[in-house]
């Protein structure tokens, strides 16, 4: 069967009440016949359902479009393993990170979207912090190909610096951080690093209080945060967008090659 020949049998495998296929396992069916997915099963527990193990064999053979098909995502998955793809998808409606901007876009677009905000897109992550005063703001940079997003808030009393930064990525990134003394920066300390999360994963901001460094940095008014991001050029022959991971056929490939690889090490 090719694509479109699966795709016109697919376009029968929905569920009933949510109409999206029947992705999600167990697939059960209700006393009049109906299918219905193991999402709305969930919900659905005043009903006694019988679970339609046949039919669940049949779906694993079969791959299923993503829900941003119409949006470009040319993505196929397979029956129980959805939730991981559409987290991550790239072709999913975002809203842009930066204050007072309320535009609502595919996250594939963000990157440019940021381009064009000129006052928060900044050659590097760098920020100078007046240390009386409090802040909070977002920045972003273009490092290596990729888009880098750091949202922060400095609280002047705690002497505490709250960040996070996001790589529109699907690969982590490293940073390293350095205070200086933004009006003599030969006083300066390097202090810590860290990951940078690509856009899908969810981690707890930073907390950074400065209080200790300051004698270091001659007790300066305003100190310099440089947040240097270690990551490779995204390749240009490839042409791939760094948002997007390289299609999983490839990967797979890959861990098979591995596997042999130690064999043919071990046996010999
Ligand atoms: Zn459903
Ligand atoms: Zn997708
Ligand atoms: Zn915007």
């Amino acid at each position: 069967m090719n694509v479109e020949e699966i795709d016109s049998v697919i376009e029968h495998l929905r569920c009933a009440t949510c109409k999206r296929y029947l992705m999600w396992p167990p697939i059960m069916q209700k006393p009049h016949g109906d299918n219905i997915c193991g999402r709305c099963a969930l919900k659905d527990t005043n009903e006694v359902f019988i679970r339609q193990m046949t039919l669940e064999e049949i779906l694993r053979k079969l791959s299923f479009p993503c829900k941003n098909e119409s949006h470009g995502c040319k993505r196929r998955l397979h029956f129980g393993k959805v939730d991981r793809h559409e987290m991550r998808c790239v072709y999913n409606s975002t809203v842009c990170p930066a204050m007072d901007c309320a535009v609502s876009d595919l996250l594939i677009n963000l990157p440019q979207h940021l381009s064009e905000h000129a006052e928060i897109m900044k050659a590097q992550l760098k920020i100078d912090i007046e240390i009386a005063r409090d802040y909070k703001e977002m920045i972003g940079a273009t490092i290596n190909g990729v888009t880098y997003m750091m949202q922060y808030e400095y609280n002047a009393a705690e002497k505490m610096l709250c960040f996070d930064i996001r790589g529109l990525c699907y690969k982590k990134a490293k940073y390293y951080l350095s205070l200086r003394n933004t009006a003599f920066p030969n006083s300066c300390v390097s202090i810590r690093g860290g990951t940078v999360p690509p856009y899908f994963q969810i981690r707890p901001r930073v907390n950074l209080c400065i209080t200790k460094y300051l004698p270091a940095l001659e007790d300066s008014n305003v100190v310099t945060f440089a947040f240097v991001i270690k990551s490779r050029q995204v390749n240009k022959h490839t042409q791939t967008d760094p948002l997007i991971p390289p299609p999983l056929i490839v990967r797979r490939r890959l861990r098979v090659d591995i596997m042999l690889m130690h064999f043919h090490r071990n046996a010999n």
